[in-house]
């Protein structure tokens, strides 16, 4: 039995209503996790203990680093996760929650990184967030669920930070024929490096994130991502905060669930029917979720953002 579960997929109401289309939903928010990383995370790290892989290392504060204490905690596997002093306690806490180990050090995620990659011995996994093929081969079972449902839609709508969660989604639809469908990905103003890179024509780096959605705040895609956006039928949008903040707190009150605004940017998309989902009458939208951030953090930001 796989680390993650099987979520619900339907179609919203009030997004439909919205959007003036249909509007589905693939509801990862419900992984016990909080967000579908436990697809590919759960996958790779099932596969690294069969690889004899004895301690899992992390250096994702967020929610990466949440599903590799999840996924250590069920496999009996001991979990190190490094995080810079900027984590949130609530980031934090969940970790400890799942018995993993938070060591904080450095101010910026790469001092934290460099100390965890030198903790890889011969008997520890490293867990990237979202370069690893094996990754990516666990999210694409959030498509192979919504085509053994019998449902096909017309386009999928995903936010992407590092793109693992894109990557997967392409191969999904790749390994289940569906490889006509286009993929609109959303990333918000500030964490735009999917966007940049494309106008670019090559990988940009950005110089910082600015962006209060966190979880998309990859300053550079993974090659693969790239790569895919020229193969493959991939709409990139960007939203402001702004809007990605309203669609949290819309989603809360009419579906009953918090997400991160890393999701609530997808989502923005549907309650403004923008202008990217025209000529689409069924959209599925991933709701990628997140355990990060609070109500209060959530309209903290909004107040900040105007
Ligand atoms: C990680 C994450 C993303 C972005 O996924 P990538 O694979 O890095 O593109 C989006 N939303 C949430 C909630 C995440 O945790």
């Amino acid at each position: 039995m796989p680390l993650h579960i099987e979520t619900p997929l339907f179609e919203s109401p009030s997004l439909s209503k919205s959007a003036h289309r249909q509007i589905w939903l693939k509801l990862d928010a419900l992984q016990p996790s909080g967000s579908f990383k436990l697809r590919g995370i759960g996958a790779a790290c099932e596969a690294y203990a069969q690889r004899g892989k004895r301690r899992f290392i992390s250096s994702s504060g967020g929610n990466a680093g949440i599903a590799v204490a999840y996924a250590g905690h069920h496999l009996g596997i001991p979990v190190t996760v490094v995080v810079p002093a900027s984590t949130t306690h609530r980031a934090k806490e969940l970790i400890r929650e799942q018995g993993g180990e938070v060591i904080v050090h450095g101010a910026t995620w790469d001092e934290a990184n460099a100390l965890a990659m030198s903790m890889i011995g011969e008997d520890a996994a490293f867990l990237h967030p979202f370069d690893d093929p094996l990754l990516w081969n666990g999210h694409a079972t959030l498509v192979d669920e919504v085509a053994r449902a019998g449902f096909k839609p017309d386009a999928v709508v995903l936010s992407v930070g590092g793109g693992g969660l894109m990557s997967g989604v392409v191969e999904g639809l790749r390994r289940n024929q569906w490889a006509d469908i286009p993929v609109i990905a959303v990333e918000t103003i500030g964490a735009d490096s999917l966007a940049q890179s494309i106008q670019a024509g090559q990988r940009v780096t950005l110089p910082s994130i600015t962006s209060v959605a966190t979880s998309l705040g990859a300053r550079q895609v993974c090659a693969q991502a790239f790569a895919l956006a020229q193969s493959h039928d991939v709409r990139s949008v960007v939203v402001p905060d702004r809007a990605a903040l309203a669609a949290c707190e819309r989603f809360l009150d009419q579906h009953r669930l918090l997400v991160e605004p890393a999701c609530g940017a997808s989502l923005a998309l549907a309650y403004e029917d923008a202008a990217e989902l025209h000529g689409f009458d069924k959209v599925l939208v991933v709701v990628c979720g997140g355990a990060t951030a609070s109500i209060d953090d959530v309209r903290k930001w909004a107040a900040s953002a105007g």
